[in-house]
Protein backbone atom coordinates (compact mmCIF):
# COMPACT_ATOMS: atom_id res chain seq x y z
CA UNK A 1 0.00 0.00 0.00
CA UNK A 2 1.17 3.76 -0.15
CA UNK A 3 3.79 5.83 2.25
CA UNK A 4 2.52 9.25 0.88
CA UNK A 5 5.99 11.02 3.20
CA UNK A 6 9.17 11.17 1.40
CA UNK A 7 10.56 9.82 5.17
CA UNK A 8 9.12 6.62 4.77
CA UNK A 9 11.65 6.48 1.98
CA UNK A 10 13.99 2.97 2.64
CA UNK A 11 17.64 2.67 1.92
CA UNK A 12 17.60 -0.97 0.07
CA UNK A 13 14.91 -2.94 -1.57
CA UNK A 14 15.58 -6.42 -3.73
CA UNK A 15 14.05 -4.45 -6.70
CA UNK A 16 13.07 -0.20 -6.90
CA UNK A 17 10.47 0.21 -9.43
CA UNK A 18 10.56 4.00 -11.02
CA UNK A 19 6.69 5.19 -11.17
CA UNK A 20 3.76 4.09 -10.06
CA UNK A 21 1.85 4.65 -13.20
CA UNK A 22 -0.18 1.43 -14.19
CA UNK A 23 2.83 -0.36 -15.65
CA UNK A 24 5.26 0.45 -12.63
CA UNK A 25 2.33 -1.08 -10.29
CA UNK A 26 1.43 -4.10 -12.29
CA UNK A 27 5.37 -4.67 -12.20
CA UNK A 28 5.54 -4.60 -8.37
CA UNK A 29 2.73 -6.87 -8.11
CA UNK A 30 4.33 -9.45 -10.50
CA UNK A 31 7.34 -9.18 -8.17
CA UNK A 32 5.76 -8.73 -4.73
CA UNK A 33 3.51 -11.93 -5.47
CA UNK A 34 6.30 -13.75 -5.53
CA UNK A 35 8.14 -12.78 -2.74
CA UNK A 36 10.24 -10.18 -4.16
CA UNK A 37 10.76 -7.31 -1.85
CA UNK A 38 9.81 -4.45 -3.82
CA UNK A 39 9.50 -0.57 -3.64
CA UNK A 40 7.97 1.64 -6.26
CA UNK A 41 9.30 5.52 -6.01
CA UNK A 42 6.51 7.91 -7.23
CA UNK A 43 7.14 11.34 -8.10
CA UNK A 44 3.99 12.34 -7.94
CA UNK A 45 1.27 12.88 -4.66
CA UNK A 46 -0.49 9.78 -5.41
CA UNK A 47 -0.63 6.61 -7.64
CA UNK A 48 -1.87 6.30 -10.91
CA UNK A 49 0.84 8.25 -13.27
CA UNK A 50 -1.62 9.24 -16.39
CA UNK A 51 -5.17 7.82 -15.30
CA UNK A 52 -5.55 10.10 -11.95
CA UNK A 53 -9.55 11.18 -10.67
CA UNK A 54 -10.10 14.69 -8.62
CA UNK A 55 -13.20 15.41 -6.85
CA UNK A 56 -14.37 18.78 -7.74
CA UNK A 57 -17.43 20.76 -7.69
CA UNK A 58 -19.61 17.73 -6.44
CA UNK A 59 -17.93 15.48 -8.88
CA UNK A 60 -15.63 12.84 -10.10
CA UNK A 61 -13.11 13.72 -12.78
CA UNK A 62 -10.48 11.40 -14.31
CA UNK A 63 -7.26 13.52 -15.53
CA UNK A 64 -8.35 13.26 -18.98
CA UNK A 65 -11.46 11.27 -20.30
CA UNK A 66 -10.58 7.64 -21.09
CA UNK A 67 -11.71 4.58 -21.09
CA UNK A 68 -10.98 0.99 -19.94
CA UNK A 69 -11.87 -1.88 -22.22
CA UNK A 70 -12.40 -4.86 -20.65
CA UNK A 71 -11.73 -6.78 -24.49
CA UNK A 72 -7.92 -5.83 -23.55
CA UNK A 73 -6.42 -9.50 -22.85
CA UNK A 74 -4.11 -8.31 -20.35
CA UNK A 75 -6.96 -6.18 -18.11
CA UNK A 76 -8.65 -9.52 -17.12
CA UNK A 77 -5.71 -10.79 -16.10
CA UNK A 78 -3.72 -8.37 -14.10
CA UNK A 79 -7.19 -6.71 -12.57
CA UNK A 80 -10.42 -7.81 -10.45
CA UNK A 81 -12.72 -6.10 -13.64
CA UNK A 82 -15.81 -7.13 -11.49
CA UNK A 83 -14.75 -5.05 -8.31
CA UNK A 84 -14.09 -2.61 -10.70
CA UNK A 85 -18.00 -2.25 -11.19
CA UNK A 86 -17.11 -0.90 -15.19
CA UNK A 87 -19.84 1.25 -16.05
CA UNK A 88 -20.27 0.21 -19.99
CA UNK A 89 -20.98 2.61 -22.85
CA UNK A 90 -23.50 1.72 -25.41
CA UNK A 91 -20.99 -0.03 -27.95
CA UNK A 92 -21.84 2.70 -31.11
CA UNK A 93 -21.83 6.69 -31.52
CA UNK A 94 -24.26 9.41 -32.31
CA UNK A 95 -22.71 11.85 -34.99
CA UNK A 96 -24.22 15.15 -35.20
CA UNK A 97 -24.46 16.14 -38.85
CA UNK A 98 -25.91 19.40 -40.50
CA UNK A 99 -27.98 19.61 -37.43
CA UNK A 100 -29.10 16.43 -37.33
CA UNK A 101 -27.96 13.73 -34.40
CA UNK A 102 -28.11 9.75 -35.92
CA UNK A 103 -26.94 6.89 -33.82
CA UNK A 104 -25.47 3.72 -34.88
CA UNK A 105 -24.59 1.16 -32.80
CA UNK A 106 -22.90 -2.26 -33.08
CA UNK A 107 -25.35 -4.88 -34.57
CA UNK A 108 -23.56 -7.41 -32.92
CA UNK A 109 -24.15 -6.25 -29.06
CA UNK A 110 -27.84 -4.47 -30.13
CA UNK A 111 -29.90 -6.45 -32.46
CA UNK A 112 -31.94 -3.27 -33.44
CA UNK A 113 -29.13 -2.00 -34.41
CA UNK A 114 -29.04 -3.89 -37.60
CA UNK A 115 -31.70 -1.72 -38.98
CA UNK A 116 -30.63 1.51 -37.68
CA UNK A 117 -27.08 0.89 -39.32
CA UNK A 118 -29.03 0.10 -42.44
CA UNK A 119 -30.75 3.37 -42.28
CA UNK A 120 -27.96 5.59 -40.72
CA UNK A 121 -28.30 8.45 -43.01
CA UNK A 122 -24.27 9.17 -42.99
CA UNK A 123 -23.20 7.08 -46.18
CA UNK A 124 -23.77 5.23 -49.10
CA UNK A 125 -25.04 1.68 -48.78
CA UNK A 126 -21.53 0.79 -50.61
CA UNK A 127 -19.77 2.88 -48.34
CA UNK A 128 -21.20 0.95 -45.27
CA UNK A 129 -20.11 -2.24 -46.62
CA UNK A 130 -16.54 -1.01 -47.20
CA UNK A 131 -16.47 0.11 -43.88
CA UNK A 132 -17.79 -3.11 -42.23
CA UNK A 133 -15.68 -4.99 -44.61
CA UNK A 134 -12.16 -2.62 -43.08
CA UNK A 135 -13.58 -3.43 -39.67
CA UNK A 136 -13.66 -7.52 -39.62
CA UNK A 137 -10.52 -7.66 -41.75
CA UNK A 138 -8.88 -5.46 -39.57
CA UNK A 139 -9.87 -7.55 -36.58
CA UNK A 140 -8.84 -11.00 -38.14
CA UNK A 141 -5.67 -9.40 -39.40
CA UNK A 142 -4.34 -7.92 -36.37
CA UNK A 143 -0.76 -9.35 -36.35
CA UNK A 144 2.41 -7.86 -36.75
CA UNK A 145 3.13 -9.77 -40.06
CA UNK A 146 1.48 -7.57 -42.57
CA UNK A 147 3.31 -5.00 -43.87
CA UNK A 148 1.97 -1.66 -42.03
CA UNK A 149 1.45 1.84 -43.22
CA UNK A 150 -0.58 4.34 -42.08
CA UNK A 151 -4.51 4.39 -41.19
CA UNK A 152 -5.05 6.69 -43.64
CA UNK A 153 -3.14 4.34 -46.28
CA UNK A 154 -5.61 1.64 -45.24
CA UNK A 155 -8.64 3.29 -45.15
CA UNK A 156 -7.76 4.14 -48.57
CA UNK A 157 -7.08 0.97 -49.80
CA UNK A 158 -10.24 -0.55 -48.15
CA UNK A 159 -12.15 2.12 -50.08
CA UNK A 160 -13.94 3.48 -46.58
CA UNK A 161 -14.46 7.17 -47.90
CA UNK A 162 -17.19 9.47 -48.53
CA UNK A 163 -19.00 10.93 -44.90
CA UNK A 164 -18.73 7.85 -43.10
CA UNK A 165 -14.83 8.12 -43.11
CA UNK A 166 -15.28 11.89 -42.12
CA UNK A 167 -17.71 12.22 -39.67
CA UNK A 168 -17.46 8.39 -38.31
CA UNK A 169 -14.31 6.89 -38.32
CA UNK A 170 -11.97 9.58 -38.58
CA UNK A 171 -13.47 11.61 -35.39
CA UNK A 172 -13.43 8.60 -33.81
CA UNK A 173 -10.09 7.05 -34.21
CA UNK A 174 -8.44 10.66 -34.29
CA UNK A 175 -9.91 10.57 -30.00
CA UNK A 176 -8.37 7.27 -29.40
CA UNK A 177 -5.11 7.76 -31.32
CA UNK A 178 -4.82 11.39 -30.45
CA UNK A 179 -3.61 12.16 -33.74
CA UNK A 180 -6.27 13.20 -36.39
CA UNK A 181 -3.79 13.54 -39.63
CA UNK A 182 -3.99 9.35 -40.08
CA UNK A 183 -0.38 9.11 -39.27
CA UNK A 184 -0.64 6.13 -36.64
CA UNK A 185 0.30 2.40 -37.45
CA UNK A 186 -2.26 0.90 -39.16
CA UNK A 187 -1.35 -2.61 -37.15
CA UNK A 188 -1.94 -0.42 -34.42
CA UNK A 189 -5.08 0.74 -35.55
CA UNK A 190 -6.49 -3.47 -36.65
CA UNK A 191 -4.92 -4.24 -32.76
CA UNK A 192 -7.54 -1.73 -31.30
CA UNK A 193 -10.15 -2.21 -33.45
CA UNK A 194 -10.03 -6.51 -32.27
CA UNK A 195 -10.29 -5.02 -28.79
CA UNK A 196 -13.36 -2.94 -29.51
CA UNK A 197 -15.20 -5.72 -31.27
CA UNK A 198 -14.32 -7.86 -28.34
CA UNK A 199 -15.30 -5.69 -25.23
CA UNK A 200 -17.15 -3.03 -24.88
CA UNK A 201 -15.18 0.15 -22.83
CA UNK A 202 -16.41 1.80 -19.75
CA UNK A 203 -15.74 3.39 -16.73
CA UNK A 204 -15.04 2.37 -13.23
CA UNK A 205 -17.74 3.19 -10.79
CA UNK A 206 -15.46 5.14 -8.30
CA UNK A 207 -13.50 6.63 -11.52
CA UNK A 208 -10.13 5.51 -13.61
CA UNK A 209 -8.32 6.00 -10.21
CA UNK A 210 -9.80 2.51 -8.77
CA UNK A 211 -7.57 0.89 -11.76
CA UNK A 212 -4.09 1.91 -10.15
CA UNK A 213 -5.55 1.99 -6.39
CA UNK A 214 -6.57 -1.54 -6.92
CA UNK A 215 -2.87 -2.52 -8.66
CA UNK A 216 -1.59 -0.89 -5.12
CA UNK A 217 -3.72 -2.26 -2.53
CA UNK A 218 -2.22 -5.70 -3.87
CA UNK A 219 0.97 -4.76 -2.65
CA UNK A 220 2.87 -4.94 0.69
CA UNK A 221 1.74 -2.10 3.23
CA UNK A 222 4.87 0.54 2.60
CA UNK A 223 6.24 -0.64 -0.59
CA UNK A 224 4.92 2.50 -2.71
CA UNK A 225 6.26 6.09 -1.22
CA UNK A 226 4.59 8.85 -3.50
CA UNK A 227 6.45 12.57 -3.59
CA UNK A 228 10.03 11.40 -4.22
CA UNK A 229 11.38 12.02 -7.80
CA UNK A 230 14.05 9.96 -8.33
CA UNK A 231 17.23 11.92 -10.17
CA UNK A 232 19.78 9.34 -11.76
CA UNK A 233 19.86 5.94 -11.72
CA UNK A 234 23.66 4.07 -11.57
CA UNK A 235 26.01 1.69 -10.50
CA UNK A 236 27.20 1.82 -6.96
CA UNK A 237 30.29 0.03 -6.00
CA UNK A 238 28.30 -2.99 -5.07
CA UNK A 239 25.07 -2.39 -5.98
CA UNK A 240 22.81 -0.39 -8.09
CA UNK A 241 22.27 3.16 -6.75
CA UNK A 242 18.86 4.96 -7.28
CA UNK A 243 19.36 8.69 -6.21
CA UNK A 244 16.63 11.06 -5.08
CA UNK A 245 17.01 14.85 -3.16
CA UNK A 246 15.60 12.36 -0.27
CA UNK A 247 18.50 10.01 0.16
CA UNK A 248 19.77 6.75 -2.29
CA UNK A 249 18.38 3.36 -2.24
CA UNK A 250 20.52 0.68 -3.08
CA UNK A 251 19.21 -2.15 -5.21
CA UNK A 252 19.55 -5.18 -7.23
CA UNK A 253 17.55 -4.52 -10.11
CA UNK A 254 15.71 -0.85 -11.21
CA UNK A 255 12.34 -0.77 -13.35
CA UNK A 256 12.08 2.55 -14.77
CA UNK A 257 8.57 2.85 -15.27
CA UNK A 258 8.21 6.26 -15.97
CA UNK A 259 6.59 7.52 -19.05
CA UNK A 260 9.15 8.01 -22.18
CA UNK A 261 10.51 11.38 -21.42
CA UNK A 262 11.74 10.60 -17.84
CA UNK A 263 12.55 7.35 -18.96
CA UNK A 264 14.66 8.88 -21.78
CA UNK A 265 16.36 11.14 -19.03
CA UNK A 266 17.19 8.26 -16.57
CA UNK A 267 18.30 5.46 -19.03
CA UNK A 268 19.59 7.33 -21.68
CA UNK A 269 16.89 5.44 -24.32
CA UNK A 270 15.95 7.44 -27.20
CA UNK A 271 12.74 9.79 -26.18
CA UNK A 272 9.52 8.26 -27.89
CA UNK A 273 7.12 11.33 -29.51
CA UNK A 274 3.70 12.00 -28.15
CA UNK A 275 0.41 13.68 -28.62
CA UNK A 276 -0.82 15.75 -26.56
CA UNK A 277 -4.49 16.27 -25.66
CA UNK A 278 -7.05 18.23 -23.75
CA UNK A 279 -10.08 17.69 -22.04
CA UNK A 280 -12.91 20.08 -20.68
CA UNK A 281 -15.63 18.82 -18.08
CA UNK A 282 -18.82 20.74 -17.92
CA UNK A 283 -21.80 20.67 -15.68
CA UNK A 284 -24.81 21.22 -17.31
CA UNK A 285 -28.82 21.32 -15.13
CA UNK A 286 -29.57 18.13 -16.55
CA UNK A 287 -28.40 15.64 -19.45
CA UNK A 288 -27.92 17.25 -22.52
CA UNK A 289 -28.96 13.78 -24.80
CA UNK A 290 -32.06 11.95 -24.64
CA UNK A 291 -32.18 8.88 -22.66
CA UNK A 292 -31.80 6.68 -26.34
CA UNK A 293 -28.39 8.14 -27.23
CA UNK A 294 -27.39 9.06 -23.40
CA UNK A 295 -24.65 6.34 -23.57
CA UNK A 296 -23.09 6.94 -26.72
CA UNK A 297 -19.85 8.50 -27.66
CA UNK A 298 -20.99 11.94 -29.20
CA UNK A 299 -19.19 12.81 -32.06
CA UNK A 300 -19.25 15.88 -34.38
CA UNK A 301 -19.68 14.65 -37.71
CA UNK A 302 -18.98 18.68 -39.79
CA UNK A 303 -16.07 18.62 -37.26
CA UNK A 304 -16.03 22.45 -37.40
CA UNK A 305 -14.57 22.29 -34.11
CA UNK A 306 -11.51 21.17 -31.60
CA UNK A 307 -13.78 18.86 -29.55
CA UNK A 308 -12.81 14.99 -31.49
CA UNK A 309 -15.75 12.98 -28.63
CA UNK A 310 -17.83 14.26 -26.10
CA UNK A 311 -19.89 12.23 -23.78
CA UNK A 312 -22.56 12.83 -20.88
CA UNK A 313 -20.19 10.43 -18.45
CA UNK A 314 -22.65 10.97 -15.54
CA UNK A 315 -25.22 8.96 -17.41
CA UNK A 316 -22.81 6.42 -18.13
CA UNK A 317 -21.22 6.15 -14.86
CA UNK A 318 -23.88 7.51 -12.10
CA UNK A 319 -21.37 7.62 -9.65
CA UNK A 320 -19.35 10.48 -11.13
CA UNK A 321 -22.23 12.78 -9.54
CA UNK A 322 -21.25 12.01 -5.74
CA UNK A 323 -24.25 13.02 -3.91
CA UNK A 324 -27.69 11.28 -4.96
CA UNK A 325 -29.65 14.32 -4.86
CA UNK A 326 -27.68 16.31 -7.28
CA UNK A 327 -29.29 15.83 -10.99
CA UNK A 328 -26.94 17.67 -12.87
CA UNK A 329 -25.20 16.17 -15.63
CA UNK A 330 -21.13 15.71 -15.92
CA UNK A 331 -20.30 15.88 -19.82
CA UNK A 332 -16.57 15.58 -20.77
CA UNK A 333 -15.34 16.63 -24.59
CA UNK A 334 -12.19 15.96 -25.84
CA UNK A 335 -9.49 17.93 -27.75
CA UNK A 336 -6.39 17.29 -30.13
CA UNK A 337 -3.15 19.48 -28.40
CA UNK A 338 -3.02 20.19 -25.02
CA UNK A 339 -4.09 23.47 -25.15
CA UNK A 340 -7.04 23.95 -23.00
CA UNK A 341 -6.90 27.88 -22.67
CA UNK A 342 -10.22 30.56 -23.02
CA UNK A 343 -10.43 30.70 -26.69
CA UNK A 344 -10.45 26.75 -27.07
CA UNK A 345 -13.11 26.60 -24.26
CA UNK A 346 -15.43 28.83 -26.22
CA UNK A 347 -15.03 27.14 -29.63
CA UNK A 348 -15.59 23.64 -27.59
CA UNK A 349 -18.90 25.15 -26.25
CA UNK A 350 -20.19 26.39 -29.81
CA UNK A 351 -19.09 22.76 -30.51
CA UNK A 352 -21.06 21.02 -28.22
CA UNK A 353 -24.07 23.26 -28.42
CA UNK A 354 -23.94 21.43 -32.03
CA UNK A 355 -23.35 18.13 -31.07
CA UNK A 356 -26.57 18.14 -28.77
CA UNK A 357 -28.72 20.88 -29.81
CA UNK A 358 -28.90 22.61 -26.90
CA UNK A 359 -27.43 26.13 -25.18
CA UNK A 360 -24.03 25.25 -23.54
CA UNK A 361 -23.47 28.87 -22.59
CA UNK A 362 -24.79 28.14 -18.87
CA UNK A 363 -22.54 25.14 -17.95
CA UNK A 364 -20.17 25.43 -15.22
CA UNK A 365 -16.40 24.52 -16.02
CA UNK A 366 -15.63 21.87 -13.36
CA UNK A 367 -12.19 20.97 -15.12
CA UNK A 368 -10.13 21.74 -17.99
CA UNK A 369 -7.26 19.41 -18.09
CA UNK A 370 -4.38 19.84 -20.26
CA UNK A 371 -2.39 16.49 -20.83
CA UNK A 372 1.34 16.84 -22.09
CA UNK A 373 2.36 13.38 -23.84
CA UNK A 374 -1.05 11.90 -23.15
CA UNK A 375 -0.29 9.07 -25.19
CA UNK A 376 3.33 7.49 -27.13
CA UNK A 377 3.15 8.20 -31.10
CA UNK A 378 2.84 4.75 -32.54
CA UNK A 379 4.06 5.36 -35.83
CA UNK A 380 4.85 3.20 -38.65
CA UNK A 381 6.69 0.29 -39.03
CA UNK A 382 4.77 -0.71 -35.44
CA UNK A 383 6.98 -3.95 -34.49
CA UNK A 384 4.96 -4.59 -31.29
CA UNK A 385 6.60 -5.01 -28.14
CA UNK A 386 10.25 -3.60 -27.51
CA UNK A 387 12.87 -4.73 -25.45
CA UNK A 388 12.78 -4.32 -22.28
CA UNK A 389 15.70 -5.54 -20.76
CA UNK A 390 18.61 -2.96 -20.80
CA UNK A 391 21.28 -5.04 -19.03
CA UNK A 392 23.06 -4.36 -15.79
CA UNK A 393 19.83 -4.67 -13.87
CA UNK A 394 18.42 -2.14 -15.78
CA UNK A 395 14.66 -3.06 -16.78
CA UNK A 396 12.37 -0.27 -18.84
CA UNK A 397 8.54 -0.54 -18.95
CA UNK A 398 5.32 1.95 -19.68
CA UNK A 399 3.16 1.77 -22.47
CA UNK A 400 5.99 3.72 -24.51
CA UNK A 401 7.59 0.04 -24.76
CA UNK A 402 4.19 -1.84 -25.90
CA UNK A 403 1.76 0.57 -27.67
CA UNK A 404 -0.37 3.61 -26.19
CA UNK A 405 -2.78 2.18 -23.71
CA UNK A 406 -3.31 0.86 -20.54
CA UNK A 407 -3.30 -3.02 -22.24
CA UNK A 408 0.40 -1.45 -23.43
CA UNK A 409 1.18 -0.47 -19.79
CA UNK A 410 0.35 -3.56 -18.26
CA UNK A 411 1.81 -5.91 -20.47
CA UNK A 412 5.07 -4.01 -20.15
CA UNK A 413 4.91 -4.21 -16.99
CA UNK A 414 4.26 -8.19 -16.59
CA UNK A 415 7.27 -8.25 -19.59
CA UNK A 416 9.32 -6.00 -16.96
CA UNK A 417 8.93 -8.44 -14.03
CA UNK A 418 10.01 -11.23 -15.86
CA UNK A 419 13.34 -9.86 -17.28
CA UNK A 420 13.59 -8.46 -13.44
CA UNK A 421 13.24 -12.10 -12.14
CA UNK A 422 15.46 -13.78 -14.58
CA UNK A 423 18.27 -11.49 -14.16
CA UNK A 424 17.77 -12.07 -10.53
CA UNK A 425 18.28 -15.60 -11.16
CA UNK A 426 14.54 -16.69 -9.87
CA UNK A 427 13.95 -17.70 -13.74
CA UNK A 428 10.24 -17.11 -15.32
CA UNK A 429 7.33 -16.44 -13.01
CA UNK A 430 5.65 -19.92 -11.91
CA UNK A 431 2.24 -18.86 -13.42
CA UNK A 432 0.14 -16.06 -15.28
CA UNK A 433 -1.09 -14.23 -12.17
CA UNK A 434 -4.65 -13.22 -12.06
CA UNK A 435 -5.82 -10.65 -9.82
C1 LIG B 1 -6.08 11.72 -21.78
C2 LIG B 1 -5.70 10.30 -21.94
C3 LIG B 1 -6.61 9.42 -22.51
C4 LIG B 1 -6.27 8.07 -22.64
N1 LIG B 1 -7.22 7.22 -23.10
C5 LIG B 1 -7.00 5.89 -23.00
C6 LIG B 1 -8.06 4.97 -23.23
O1 LIG B 1 -9.20 5.37 -23.44
N2 LIG B 1 -7.77 3.65 -23.18
C7 LIG B 1 -6.50 3.20 -22.88
O2 LIG B 1 -6.30 1.97 -22.84
N3 LIG B 1 -5.49 4.05 -22.64
C8 LIG B 1 -5.72 5.38 -22.67
N4 LIG B 1 -4.71 6.25 -22.38
C9 LIG B 1 -3.36 5.74 -22.21
C10 LIG B 1 -3.07 5.19 -20.83
O3 LIG B 1 -3.55 6.02 -19.82
C11 LIG B 1 -1.55 5.06 -20.72
O4 LIG B 1 -1.09 4.23 -21.77
C12 LIG B 1 -1.09 4.46 -19.39
O5 LIG B 1 -1.72 5.03 -18.29
C13 LIG B 1 0.43 4.64 -19.29
O6 LIG B 1 0.88 4.10 -18.08
P1 LIG B 1 2.43 4.06 -17.75
O7 LIG B 1 2.54 3.42 -16.42
O8 LIG B 1 3.16 3.47 -18.90
O9 LIG B 1 2.92 5.57 -17.68
P2 LIG B 1 2.48 6.76 -16.71
O10 LIG B 1 1.04 6.66 -16.38
O11 LIG B 1 2.93 8.01 -17.38
O12 LIG B 1 3.29 6.53 -15.37
C14 LIG B 1 4.60 6.98 -15.18
C15 LIG B 1 4.77 7.37 -13.72
O13 LIG B 1 6.15 7.68 -13.49
C16 LIG B 1 6.21 8.80 -12.64
N5 LIG B 1 7.52 9.42 -12.82
C17 LIG B 1 8.03 10.03 -13.92
N6 LIG B 1 9.28 10.45 -13.70
C18 LIG B 1 9.61 10.05 -12.44
C19 LIG B 1 10.78 10.17 -11.64
N7 LIG B 1 11.88 10.77 -12.10
N8 LIG B 1 10.77 9.67 -10.37
C20 LIG B 1 9.66 9.04 -9.88
N9 LIG B 1 8.51 8.91 -10.61
C21 LIG B 1 8.50 9.40 -11.87
C22 LIG B 1 5.07 9.68 -13.12
O14 LIG B 1 4.71 10.64 -12.16
C23 LIG B 1 3.99 8.63 -13.37
O15 LIG B 1 3.23 8.39 -12.20
C24 LIG B 1 -5.00 7.61 -22.25
C25 LIG B 1 -4.07 8.50 -21.71
C26 LIG B 1 -4.43 9.81 -21.53
C27 LIG B 1 -3.45 10.74 -20.85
Amino acid sequence: MIDSAAASLPTSADVVVVGAGVAGLACAKHLAAVGVDVVVVEAADGVGGRVRSDVVGGFRVDRGFQLLNPGYPEVTKVLDVPALQLQTFDAGVAVARGGVVSAVRDPRRHPAGVLGALRFPLGTLGEKAALVRWALASASAADLRREDGTWAEALDEADVRGELRHSVVEPFLAGVLGEAAGTTSRRFVDLLVRTFLRGTPGLPAAGMQAVPDQLAAALPAGSVVTGVEVAHVGHGPRSLVVETPQGGLSTSAVVVATGGEAAAHLTGLPEPGAHDLGTFWFAADSSPAPGSREKLLHLDGDRTGPVVNSAVVSAVAPGYVLAAADHRALVSAQVLGADVGPDVEAAVRTQLARIYGVDTRPWALVAAHSIRRALPVVAPPFEGAQPVDLGEGIVVAGDHRENASLQGALVSGRRAADAVLTGLGYGRRPAVLTA
